[in-house]
């Protein structure tokens, strides 16, 4: 129907194509010569004009082209016009005014429609329908009818009151605008009926016209209402081009049974041909409404749905593509949604740990603190990122890393759950673990332990060897003191680990103050062991720096309440001493010193415990008081 190489677009050249031009143009006679046919039966009746469908294909034609070609196909649709005037028997004068009243009712509309139609074409949209209702239905054809109504009272197929003229000319061009325009801007699209097959668009026509056939043929029902669900029919399955075309074949075969007096229309008694006339107008009008507004509604539900599935399409490969597990919990815990990256960083299925909850796959120490993560995420507290074990698939742990985000419902705006990022962090961990092999291999060739100051048990092995090698060559006594810090691992548990270094420092402090001759050499033995090397000193000597050493520890008073009698920090002390023959190790020392440790431990801590090679003298700590049993 429509010629070949209409584009969508506005074309942008100055000058249409030979081809289109000659498409439109027989189209435009085409139908001028069914319109005349068919309002020349009703003007010859005594009837009026029922539509008038040239202008709304102009229209079309107009908005799926650049403005610089309207004043071209403004030339041909006048030259058109003028010359089906001159035919009908107009005299030139009156058929160049009416022509001229039919361009301007046009380009009335066209130029307000253009920017709201012509960039993307689509009446399914609700702006450019309403737009195209106003001014195409009403402004355009309201102004036109204006103008010409007064001078063509000498028309040919003018005649009668003004009023009369008015609403014919109105009438007939507004239905055609209504039903052309959307008609040719649908043929236009790509796809005018949906991509259908093309026997079942043929089978659904010919039912309209079989329809319409009969309701309009037969003279004793008023049976208009027959044909509304068979256009709606063709509305649905092949959309706006479908609906469109329908109208304009009911227009058509209505129009001339109508015109023959028959028809629903015929049963006005008493009425004229006008009247008759007037029904189907309003008939086809009340129609094109019915048929329009469910389309748009369609249509933008339609659109909503496609978007809402691009949205998800979008959020899913968001999603799925990340690197990163992401899980969706609840407030408890429970995973909602769990992205197919949990496969290749744990080796589960998405489906094996949806429904389960942290408590079961993460490493039991770490539960603890991602409850307390996700609690500070709840109350509002700032985000921080927290590295767990995670069980895979084989039953291993490995480490990853979780950032939480509270998410809240979008419609009570009350908290929902967890959106979790987890993180694989397993290559870092190993690059931290082998860090730290590198740091604590290098600090076990240092001789200062980095936490307190003091000489390292590698310095401390080193010089032990060396006294005691020396006493035995010099025949002297060298002590050793074994210091072991009362239930630190409480401590620890009860202040925290920092607190727990900074006691270890203050220790280490009085370590130090009390081993001051240049010969002795404190050292850190490992973890909160600490122990002195005392070279050529007497038991008596090394019991009475220990003394003082656990006194001083005491009167810091460091808090401790788990450190039962004495509520404050204490150490226990094991003192060794001997005079070292051929044939002993410096080992046997340290054994005994610890010896006498462990022996403070049992009796209470807070105490020393000597022994010598010679004799064991026992010296109680408690707070102060002092006594040497022999
Ligand atoms: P006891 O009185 O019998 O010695 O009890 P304890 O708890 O002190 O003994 P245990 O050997 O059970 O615990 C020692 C604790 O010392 C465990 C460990 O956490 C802690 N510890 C070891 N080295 C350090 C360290 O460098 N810093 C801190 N903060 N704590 C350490
Ligand atoms: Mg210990
Ligand atoms: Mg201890």
């Amino acid at each position: 129907m429509i010629s070949p190489g209409v584009s969508r677009n506005p074309e942008s050249h100055d000058f249409p194509s030979f081809s289109r031009l000659a498409g439109i143009a027989l189209l435009l006679i085409v139908l001028f010569a069914v319109a005349s046919l068919l309002n020349a039966r009703s003007w010859s009746a005594g009837g009026v004009t029922i539509f008038w469908p040239s202008n709304g294909l102009l229209l079309g034609v107009l908005l799926c082209s650049s403005r610089r070609q309207w004043p071209v196909w403004l030339i041909l649709a006048a030259l058109i016009d003028f010359s089906a005037n001159i035919l009908l028997g107009d005299r030139a004068l009156m058929a160049g005014w009416l022509t001229s009243c039919n361009m301007l009712e046009v380009l009335l509309a066209a130029l307000p429609l253009y920017p709201i139609i012509a960039p993307r074409p689509d009446l399914t949209q609700r702006r450019q329908l309403i737009s195209l209702l106003l001014y195409g239905m009403f402004l355009a054809p309201a102004v036109a009818s204006l103008l010409a109504s007064p001078a063509v009272e000498h028309s040919f197929y003018f005649s009668g009151l003004m009023l009369h003229r008015f609403q014919i000319w109105f009438t007939a061009d507004a239905l055609g605008i209504t039903i052309v325009t959307p008609l040719y801007l649908a043929f236009t699209q790509s796809r005018p009926f949906q991509s259908r097959r093309w026997n079942e668009i043929i089978s659904l026509f010919a039912l309209l016209l079989l329809v319409t056939i009969l309701v309009f043929w037969q003279v004793r029902f008023p049976l208009f209402f027959l044909v509304l669900p068979f256009l709606l029919l063709l509305g649905l399955r092949l959309g706006l081009a479908g609906s469109a075309l329908g109208l304009l074949l009911v227009a058509v075969v209505g129009g001339l049974f109508t015109t023959m007096n028959r028809g629903p229309a015929a049963l006005i008694s008493g009425g004229t041909l006008s009247g008759r006339i007037l029904l189907l107008q309003c008939f086809l009008a009340v129609s094109m409404l019915v048929l329009y507004i469910p389309e748009v509604v369609i249509a933008e539900r339609k659109r909503l749905q496609q978007n809402l599935q691009a949205s998800e399409a979008r959020f899913r490969l968001l999603a799925e593509a990340s690197r990163d597990v992401i899980v969706l919990t609840d407030l408890e815990g429970h995973r909602d949604y769990v992205s197919p990256s949990v496969t290749e960083v744990l080796g589960w299925m998405p489906e094996d740990v949806i429904g389960g909850s942290y408590h079961q796959l993460v490493h039991p120490d770490d539960v603890a603190s991602l409850s307390r993560l996700l609690k500070d995420c709840e109350e509002g507290k700032p985000a921080r990122a927290l590295p767990y074990r995670c069980r895979n698939s084989q039953g291993e742990y490995h480490w990853v890393e979780t950032n939480p985000r509270l998410y809240r419902d979008p419609a009570t705006g009350s908290p929902a759950g967890f959106v979790n990022i987890v993180r694989d962090i397993s290559d870092r961990r190993a690059a931290e673990e082998e860090l730290n092999k590198a740091f604590r291999m290098v600090e076990s060739l240092a001789t200062v332990d980095g936490l307190t100051g003091l000489a390292n048990r590698r310095r401390f092995d080193e010089t032990l060897e060396r006294e005691w090698s020396r006493a035995q060559r010099e025949q002297s006594t060298l002590s050793l003191l074994m210091i072991d810090v009362d239930h630190f691992k409480r401590y620890n548990d009860a202040y925290g680990h920092l607190a727990g270094d900074d006691c270890l420092r203050r220790i280490a402090q009085s370590i130090a103050l009390f081993a001051g001759r240049s010969a002795d050499l404190a050292a850190r033995y490992g973890g909160e062991e600490f122990a002195i090397i005392l070279p050529g000193t007497a038991a008596s000597g090394s019991l009475e720096v220990a003394q003082r050493i656990l006194a001083d520890v005491e009167q810091c008073r460091i808090p401790h309440s788990n450190n039962a009698a004495w509520d404050v920090v204490t150490i226990s002390i094991g003192s060794a001493t001997f005079s070292p023959i051929d044939g002993d190790s410096c080992s046997q020392l340290v054994r005994i010193a610890d010896e006498a440790l462990y022996r403070a431990k049992h009796a209470g801590r807070n105490r020393v415990e000597a022994e010598d090679s010679l004799s064991v003298r026992r010296l109680t700590g408690d707070s102060g008081g002092e006594s040497v049993d022999s």
